[in-house]
Protein backbone atom coordinates (compact mmCIF):
# COMPACT_ATOMS: atom_id res chain seq x y z
CA UNK A 1 0.00 0.00 0.00
CA UNK A 2 1.67 3.32 -1.09
CA UNK A 3 1.34 6.23 1.44
CA UNK A 4 -0.15 9.13 -0.40
CA UNK A 5 0.09 12.43 0.89
CA UNK A 6 -2.65 14.59 3.05
CA UNK A 7 -4.35 16.99 0.88
CA UNK A 8 -6.38 19.90 2.30
CA UNK A 9 -6.28 22.77 -0.06
CA UNK A 10 -8.42 21.10 -3.26
CA UNK A 11 -6.63 23.05 -6.56
CA UNK A 12 -8.41 26.32 -7.51
CA UNK A 13 -9.16 25.21 -11.38
CA UNK A 14 -12.54 23.91 -12.96
CA UNK A 15 -15.09 25.51 -10.44
CA UNK A 16 -18.33 25.34 -12.48
CA UNK A 17 -20.42 28.63 -13.51
CA UNK A 18 -23.19 30.04 -10.98
CA UNK A 19 -26.44 28.54 -10.33
CA UNK A 20 -29.55 29.14 -8.59
CA UNK A 21 -27.87 26.53 -5.96
CA UNK A 22 -25.21 28.41 -4.91
CA UNK A 23 -27.37 31.26 -3.66
CA UNK A 24 -29.28 32.40 -1.07
CA UNK A 25 -32.84 33.33 -1.62
CA UNK A 26 -31.45 37.07 -1.39
CA UNK A 27 -28.99 36.60 -4.04
CA UNK A 28 -31.53 34.63 -6.20
CA UNK A 29 -33.88 37.28 -6.20
CA UNK A 30 -30.92 39.43 -6.75
CA UNK A 31 -29.75 37.90 -9.73
CA UNK A 32 -33.18 37.50 -11.35
CA UNK A 33 -33.51 41.45 -10.54
CA UNK A 34 -30.32 42.08 -12.47
CA UNK A 35 -31.23 39.84 -15.71
CA UNK A 36 -34.28 42.48 -15.39
CA UNK A 37 -36.88 40.52 -14.46
CA UNK A 38 -39.01 40.57 -10.94
CA UNK A 39 -37.77 38.88 -8.05
CA UNK A 40 -40.44 36.30 -7.59
CA UNK A 41 -39.05 34.61 -10.81
CA UNK A 42 -36.32 33.09 -8.29
CA UNK A 43 -39.03 31.62 -6.16
CA UNK A 44 -40.57 29.91 -9.41
CA UNK A 45 -36.98 28.90 -10.91
CA UNK A 46 -36.49 27.41 -7.35
CA UNK A 47 -39.74 25.36 -7.07
CA UNK A 48 -38.91 23.98 -10.48
CA UNK A 49 -35.15 23.07 -9.80
CA UNK A 50 -35.88 21.22 -6.33
CA UNK A 51 -38.74 19.29 -8.17
CA UNK A 52 -36.40 17.59 -10.56
CA UNK A 53 -37.67 19.78 -13.58
CA UNK A 54 -34.81 20.45 -15.97
CA UNK A 55 -36.50 21.22 -18.94
CA UNK A 56 -36.92 25.07 -19.35
CA UNK A 57 -40.43 24.40 -21.60
CA UNK A 58 -41.92 22.58 -18.52
CA UNK A 59 -41.40 26.16 -16.17
CA UNK A 60 -45.30 27.19 -17.53
CA UNK A 61 -45.57 29.76 -14.79
CA UNK A 62 -42.76 31.69 -16.23
CA UNK A 63 -43.30 33.60 -19.75
CA UNK A 64 -41.85 31.81 -22.15
CA UNK A 65 -40.13 34.68 -23.66
CA UNK A 66 -38.07 34.75 -19.67
CA UNK A 67 -37.68 31.08 -19.51
CA UNK A 68 -34.57 30.73 -21.44
CA UNK A 69 -32.54 33.26 -20.28
CA UNK A 70 -33.11 32.79 -16.37
CA UNK A 71 -32.54 29.04 -17.18
CA UNK A 72 -29.31 29.38 -19.19
CA UNK A 73 -27.98 32.17 -16.67
CA UNK A 74 -29.43 30.53 -13.27
CA UNK A 75 -29.75 26.76 -13.78
CA UNK A 76 -26.99 25.65 -16.24
CA UNK A 77 -26.89 21.69 -16.48
CA UNK A 78 -23.74 21.26 -14.25
CA UNK A 79 -24.56 17.05 -13.98
CA UNK A 80 -24.49 14.74 -17.15
CA UNK A 81 -25.26 10.57 -16.26
CA UNK A 82 -22.60 8.81 -17.87
CA UNK A 83 -24.33 5.96 -16.51
CA UNK A 84 -26.63 4.21 -14.20
CA UNK A 85 -25.60 0.47 -12.82
CA UNK A 86 -28.35 -0.97 -10.60
CA UNK A 87 -28.01 -4.00 -7.96
CA UNK A 88 -29.86 -5.32 -5.18
CA UNK A 89 -33.72 -5.93 -7.51
CA UNK A 90 -33.42 -2.58 -8.72
CA UNK A 91 -33.58 -1.06 -5.47
CA UNK A 92 -29.81 0.59 -5.72
CA UNK A 93 -28.65 2.62 -8.18
CA UNK A 94 -25.24 3.78 -8.82
CA UNK A 95 -24.88 7.06 -11.45
CA UNK A 96 -21.44 8.32 -12.59
CA UNK A 97 -22.17 11.80 -13.25
CA UNK A 98 -19.89 13.87 -15.72
CA UNK A 99 -18.96 17.56 -14.49
CA UNK A 100 -18.46 20.53 -16.85
CA UNK A 101 -14.96 20.24 -17.00
CA UNK A 102 -14.92 16.29 -17.13
CA UNK A 103 -14.21 15.42 -13.71
CA UNK A 104 -16.37 12.32 -12.61
CA UNK A 105 -17.93 11.15 -9.65
CA UNK A 106 -20.32 9.04 -8.06
CA UNK A 107 -23.73 8.67 -5.60
CA UNK A 108 -25.81 6.08 -5.07
CA UNK A 109 -29.48 5.57 -4.32
CA UNK A 110 -30.88 3.22 -2.22
CA UNK A 111 -34.42 2.18 -1.23
CA UNK A 112 -35.14 0.31 1.65
CA UNK A 113 -38.82 -0.72 3.27
CA UNK A 114 -39.46 2.69 5.40
CA UNK A 115 -36.76 4.70 3.60
CA UNK A 116 -34.94 5.99 0.44
CA UNK A 117 -31.39 6.85 1.23
CA UNK A 118 -28.76 8.76 -1.27
CA UNK A 119 -24.76 9.04 -0.51
CA UNK A 120 -23.44 11.73 -2.46
CA UNK A 121 -19.85 12.84 -3.13
CA UNK A 122 -18.59 16.56 -1.81
CA UNK A 123 -15.38 16.21 -3.82
CA UNK A 124 -14.12 14.72 -7.02
CA UNK A 125 -11.76 12.35 -5.42
CA UNK A 126 -10.66 12.91 -1.72
CA UNK A 127 -7.27 13.92 -0.27
CA UNK A 128 -7.48 12.02 3.11
CA UNK A 129 -5.30 9.04 1.73
CA UNK A 130 -7.02 6.05 3.49
CA UNK A 131 -5.38 3.16 2.27
CA UNK A 132 -7.95 0.59 2.30
CA UNK A 133 -10.32 3.42 0.48
CA UNK A 134 -10.86 3.43 -3.16
CA UNK A 135 -11.69 7.24 -3.24
CA UNK A 136 -8.69 8.45 -1.16
CA UNK A 137 -6.14 5.67 -3.26
CA UNK A 138 -7.15 8.25 -6.36
CA UNK A 139 -6.33 11.47 -5.05
CA UNK A 140 -8.30 14.91 -4.42
CA UNK A 141 -9.22 16.55 -8.20
CA UNK A 142 -11.23 18.98 -7.06
CA UNK A 143 -13.95 20.42 -4.18
CA UNK A 144 -17.09 20.26 -5.91
CA UNK A 145 -19.41 23.27 -5.46
CA UNK A 146 -22.32 23.61 -3.69
CA UNK A 147 -24.76 22.86 -6.79
CA UNK A 148 -23.05 20.10 -7.87
CA UNK A 149 -23.71 18.26 -4.23
CA UNK A 150 -26.94 19.78 -4.41
CA UNK A 151 -27.82 18.49 -7.67
CA UNK A 152 -26.97 14.88 -6.83
CA UNK A 153 -29.93 15.23 -4.16
CA UNK A 154 -32.40 16.60 -6.40
CA UNK A 155 -32.01 14.15 -9.25
CA UNK A 156 -32.07 11.46 -6.40
CA UNK A 157 -35.12 12.83 -5.20
CA UNK A 158 -36.24 13.14 -8.36
CA UNK A 159 -35.78 9.53 -9.34
CA UNK A 160 -37.99 8.48 -6.28
CA UNK A 161 -40.79 10.51 -7.36
CA UNK A 162 -40.77 9.34 -10.97
CA UNK A 163 -40.60 5.66 -9.67
CA UNK A 164 -37.09 5.17 -11.77
CA UNK A 165 -36.21 2.49 -8.76
CA UNK A 166 -38.17 -0.56 -8.29
CA UNK A 167 -40.77 -0.52 -6.17
CA UNK A 168 -42.54 2.39 -7.77
CA UNK A 169 -42.88 6.12 -7.15
CA UNK A 170 -41.22 6.80 -3.54
CA UNK A 171 -39.83 9.42 -1.30
CA UNK A 172 -36.56 10.62 -0.80
CA UNK A 173 -36.21 10.47 3.21
CA UNK A 174 -32.19 10.60 3.80
CA UNK A 175 -29.01 11.82 2.46
CA UNK A 176 -26.16 10.84 3.67
CA UNK A 177 -22.10 12.62 2.39
CA UNK A 178 -20.75 8.73 2.50
CA UNK A 179 -19.54 8.97 -1.12
CA UNK A 180 -16.47 10.35 -2.78
CA UNK A 181 -14.57 12.91 -0.75
CA UNK A 182 -14.44 14.78 2.45
CA UNK A 183 -17.38 16.50 3.44
CA UNK A 184 -15.53 19.14 6.26
CA UNK A 185 -12.57 19.78 3.80
CA UNK A 186 -15.36 21.03 1.51
CA UNK A 187 -17.17 22.76 4.67
CA UNK A 188 -18.31 26.07 3.15
CA UNK A 189 -19.91 24.22 0.32
CA UNK A 190 -21.17 21.42 2.26
CA UNK A 191 -22.60 24.43 4.74
CA UNK A 192 -24.53 25.76 1.76
CA UNK A 193 -26.00 22.34 0.84
CA UNK A 194 -27.17 21.22 4.31
CA UNK A 195 -29.26 24.42 4.22
CA UNK A 196 -31.00 23.10 0.91
CA UNK A 197 -31.44 19.89 1.97
CA UNK A 198 -33.14 21.12 5.23
CA UNK A 199 -34.85 24.00 4.01
CA UNK A 200 -38.75 23.56 2.96
CA UNK A 201 -39.90 24.51 -1.02
CA UNK A 202 -39.22 26.04 -2.36
CA UNK A 203 -35.67 26.51 -1.70
CA UNK A 204 -34.75 23.28 -0.59
CA UNK A 205 -35.84 19.86 -0.28
CA UNK A 206 -37.47 19.81 3.09
CA UNK A 207 -35.37 16.85 4.55
CA UNK A 208 -35.68 16.53 8.50
CA UNK A 209 -32.37 17.05 10.17
CA UNK A 210 -31.97 13.84 11.73
CA UNK A 211 -32.06 11.98 8.01
CA UNK A 212 -28.84 13.90 6.86
CA UNK A 213 -25.85 12.48 7.95
CA UNK A 214 -22.42 13.78 7.40
CA UNK A 215 -19.05 11.49 7.55
CA UNK A 216 -15.85 12.94 8.60
CA UNK A 217 -12.88 11.06 9.06
CA UNK A 218 -11.91 13.54 11.63
CA UNK A 219 -11.61 17.28 11.21
CA UNK A 220 -11.60 18.24 14.54
CA UNK A 221 -11.90 21.96 13.77
CA UNK A 222 -14.43 21.47 11.82
CA UNK A 223 -16.72 19.39 13.70
CA UNK A 224 -16.36 22.06 16.28
CA UNK A 225 -17.57 24.72 13.76
CA UNK A 226 -20.74 22.19 12.81
CA UNK A 227 -21.33 22.10 16.10
CA UNK A 228 -21.96 25.87 16.35
CA UNK A 229 -24.10 26.00 13.51
CA UNK A 230 -26.99 24.74 14.75
CA UNK A 231 -28.07 21.98 12.10
CA UNK A 232 -28.35 18.71 14.12
CA UNK A 233 -27.86 16.38 11.31
CA UNK A 234 -26.38 13.16 12.14
CA UNK A 235 -22.61 12.96 12.44
CA UNK A 236 -20.69 9.83 11.48
CA UNK A 237 -16.93 9.28 12.48
CA UNK A 238 -14.90 7.04 10.57
CA UNK A 239 -12.73 6.04 13.25
CA UNK A 240 -11.60 2.40 12.15
CA UNK A 241 -9.35 2.38 15.06
CA UNK A 242 -9.41 2.98 18.66
CA UNK A 243 -5.66 2.99 19.24
CA UNK A 244 -3.40 5.90 17.33
CA UNK A 245 -0.55 3.65 16.27
CA UNK A 246 -2.92 1.84 14.02
CA UNK A 247 -4.95 4.72 13.23
CA UNK A 248 -2.07 6.87 12.33
CA UNK A 249 -1.70 4.04 9.47
CA UNK A 250 -5.28 3.36 8.69
CA UNK A 251 -6.56 7.11 8.66
CA UNK A 252 -3.73 9.37 8.18
CA UNK A 253 -5.36 12.13 9.61
CA UNK A 254 -5.18 11.20 13.00
CA UNK A 255 -1.29 12.39 12.86
CA UNK A 256 -2.92 15.63 12.88
CA UNK A 257 -5.69 14.85 15.32
CA UNK A 258 -5.91 11.79 17.60
CA UNK A 259 -8.16 9.37 18.61
CA UNK A 260 -9.21 11.02 21.75
CA UNK A 261 -9.36 14.21 20.13
CA UNK A 262 -12.32 13.41 17.42
CA UNK A 263 -13.94 11.47 20.09
CA UNK A 264 -14.31 14.88 22.18
CA UNK A 265 -14.95 16.86 19.35
CA UNK A 266 -18.30 13.81 18.20
CA UNK A 267 -19.50 14.30 22.52
CA UNK A 268 -18.83 17.70 22.25
CA UNK A 269 -21.32 17.56 19.21
CA UNK A 270 -23.55 15.08 20.41
CA UNK A 271 -24.06 17.40 23.76
CA UNK A 272 -25.09 20.11 21.73
CA UNK A 273 -27.59 18.81 19.22
CA UNK A 274 -28.59 15.44 21.82
CA UNK A 275 -28.15 13.33 18.51
CA UNK A 276 -26.26 10.29 18.96
CA UNK A 277 -23.08 9.93 16.43
CA UNK A 278 -22.49 7.03 14.22
CA UNK A 279 -18.41 5.63 15.13
CA UNK A 280 -17.71 4.07 11.27
CA UNK A 281 -15.48 1.40 11.47
CA UNK A 282 -14.27 -1.18 8.51
CA UNK A 283 -13.53 -4.56 10.02
CA UNK A 284 -10.42 -5.95 8.21
CA UNK A 285 -9.24 -9.03 8.52
CA UNK A 286 -6.01 -9.27 10.92
CA UNK A 287 -5.86 -5.54 10.99
CA UNK A 288 -8.10 -3.72 13.83
CA UNK A 289 -10.27 -6.72 14.02
CA UNK A 290 -8.68 -8.32 17.23
CA UNK A 291 -10.57 -9.11 19.99
CA UNK A 292 -8.52 -6.59 22.13
CA UNK A 293 -9.45 -4.02 19.73
CA UNK A 294 -12.94 -4.45 20.26
CA UNK A 295 -12.33 -4.06 23.88
CA UNK A 296 -10.23 -0.64 23.60
CA UNK A 297 -13.32 0.68 21.41
CA UNK A 298 -15.95 -0.52 24.17
CA UNK A 299 -13.68 1.52 26.68
CA UNK A 300 -13.40 4.60 24.34
CA UNK A 301 -17.12 4.69 23.86
CA UNK A 302 -19.21 3.04 26.87
CA UNK A 303 -21.34 5.63 28.33
CA UNK A 304 -21.22 7.58 25.28
CA UNK A 305 -24.04 8.91 22.99
CA UNK A 306 -22.82 7.00 20.17
CA UNK A 307 -23.23 4.22 17.98
CA UNK A 308 -21.01 1.74 16.20
CA UNK A 309 -21.63 0.74 12.84
CA UNK A 310 -19.35 -1.87 11.35
CA UNK A 311 -18.74 -2.17 7.96
CA UNK A 312 -17.16 -5.78 7.16
CA UNK A 313 -14.16 -4.44 4.49
CA UNK A 314 -15.16 -3.63 0.88
CA UNK A 315 -12.44 -4.91 -1.08
CA UNK A 316 -10.76 -2.06 -3.63
CA UNK A 317 -8.52 -3.08 -6.55
CA UNK A 318 -5.24 -3.99 -5.51
CA UNK A 319 -5.61 -3.61 -2.05
CA UNK A 320 -4.11 -6.45 -0.29
CA UNK A 321 -6.57 -6.16 3.12
CA UNK A 322 -10.16 -8.17 3.01
CA UNK A 323 -13.14 -8.28 4.97
CA UNK A 324 -13.21 -9.70 8.49
CA UNK A 325 -14.40 -13.26 8.45
CA UNK A 326 -17.68 -14.06 10.35
CA UNK A 327 -16.60 -15.64 13.62
CA UNK A 328 -14.18 -12.35 14.00
CA UNK A 329 -17.44 -9.93 13.26
CA UNK A 330 -19.57 -11.68 15.55
CA UNK A 331 -16.72 -11.92 18.31
CA UNK A 332 -16.50 -8.01 17.94
CA UNK A 333 -19.51 -7.31 17.98
CA UNK A 334 -20.45 -9.45 21.50
CA UNK A 335 -17.48 -7.43 23.14
CA UNK A 336 -18.33 -4.06 22.08
CA UNK A 337 -22.58 -4.75 23.30
CA UNK A 338 -20.89 -6.28 26.48
CA UNK A 339 -19.13 -3.27 27.55
CA UNK A 340 -22.75 -1.34 26.46
CA UNK A 341 -22.58 -0.04 23.18
CA UNK A 342 -25.02 0.11 20.63
CA UNK A 343 -23.25 -1.79 17.66
CA UNK A 344 -25.13 -2.82 14.20
CA UNK A 345 -23.05 -4.59 11.33
CA UNK A 346 -24.22 -2.40 8.14
CA UNK A 347 -25.86 -4.21 5.37
CA UNK A 348 -23.71 -3.49 2.13
CA UNK A 349 -25.25 -2.91 -0.81
CA UNK A 350 -23.91 -3.13 -4.39
CA UNK A 351 -20.87 -4.58 -3.85
CA UNK A 352 -21.13 -6.22 -7.12
CA UNK A 353 -21.23 -3.06 -9.34
CA UNK A 354 -18.36 -1.32 -7.01
CA UNK A 355 -21.05 1.12 -5.02
CA UNK A 356 -20.42 0.07 -1.45
CA UNK A 357 -18.25 2.02 0.81
CA UNK A 358 -14.99 3.08 -0.01
CA UNK A 359 -15.75 1.37 -3.38
CA UNK A 360 -16.34 4.81 -5.49
CA UNK A 361 -13.97 5.71 -7.86
CA UNK A 362 -15.73 7.09 -10.68
CA UNK A 363 -14.01 5.68 -13.48
CA UNK A 364 -15.31 5.32 -16.92
CA UNK A 365 -13.91 1.93 -17.12
CA UNK A 366 -16.47 -0.46 -16.68
CA UNK A 367 -16.02 -3.46 -14.74
CA UNK A 368 -17.02 -6.89 -15.21
CA UNK A 369 -20.45 -7.66 -15.22
CA UNK A 370 -21.33 -4.01 -15.65
CA UNK A 371 -23.44 -2.07 -18.66
CA UNK A 372 -22.61 1.10 -19.75
CA UNK A 373 -25.51 3.58 -20.88
CA UNK A 374 -25.39 5.47 -23.78
CA UNK A 375 -25.59 9.63 -21.54
CA UNK A 376 -28.50 10.76 -20.52
CA UNK A 377 -31.76 9.56 -19.03
CA UNK A 378 -32.43 6.68 -16.59
CA UNK A 379 -32.28 3.57 -17.30
CA UNK A 380 -31.52 0.69 -14.44
CA UNK A 381 -29.03 -1.91 -16.36
CA UNK A 382 -26.94 -3.27 -13.43
CA UNK A 383 -26.49 -3.54 -9.79
CA UNK A 384 -24.68 -1.42 -6.87
CA UNK A 385 -24.81 0.43 -3.37
CA UNK A 386 -24.14 0.58 0.37
CA UNK A 387 -25.47 1.78 3.25
CA UNK A 388 -25.70 4.49 5.65
CA UNK A 389 -27.40 5.43 8.81
CA UNK A 390 -28.90 2.94 11.05
N1 LIG B 1 -14.45 11.05 3.93
C1 LIG B 1 -15.64 10.79 4.71
C2 LIG B 1 -16.80 10.45 3.82
C3 LIG B 1 -16.66 9.14 3.07
S1 LIG B 1 -17.71 8.03 3.86
C4 LIG B 1 -15.35 9.70 5.71
O1 LIG B 1 -14.35 9.04 5.58
O2 LIG B 1 -16.13 9.55 6.66
C5 LIG B 1 -17.22 6.51 3.33
C6 LIG B 1 -17.24 5.55 4.49
O3 LIG B 1 -16.81 4.27 4.01
C7 LIG B 1 -16.24 5.97 5.54
O4 LIG B 1 -16.68 5.56 6.82
C8 LIG B 1 -15.04 5.16 5.11
O5 LIG B 1 -14.10 5.05 6.12
C9 LIG B 1 -15.68 3.85 4.73
N2 LIG B 1 -14.85 3.04 3.83
C10 LIG B 1 -13.88 3.47 3.01
N3 LIG B 1 -13.34 2.43 2.34
C11 LIG B 1 -13.99 1.34 2.74
C12 LIG B 1 -13.90 -0.03 2.39
N4 LIG B 1 -13.02 -0.45 1.48
N5 LIG B 1 -14.74 -0.88 2.99
C13 LIG B 1 -15.66 -0.45 3.90
N6 LIG B 1 -15.78 0.83 4.26
C14 LIG B 1 -14.97 1.72 3.69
Amino acid sequence: MTALPLVFDAPRRGMPPRHLADLTREEARAAVTELGHPPFRADQLARHYYRGVTDPADMTDVPAAARGTLAEALLPGLLTVVRHQTADNGRTRKTLWRLHDGALVESVLMRYPDRATVCISSQAGCGMACPFCATGQAGLTRNLSAAEIIGQAVAAAAAMANGELDGGPGRLSNVVFMGMGEPLANYARVRKTLDALLTPAPHGLGLSQRSVTVSTVGLVPAIRRLTEEGRNVTLAVSLHAPDDELRDTLVPINTRWKVGEVVDAADAYAKKTGRRYSVEYALIRDINDQPFRADLLGKLLAGKLAHVNLIPLNPTPGSIWDASPLPAQREFVARLRAAGVATTVRDTRGQDIDGACGQLAASEDVGVPTVALPTPQLEPTVPLGAEADE
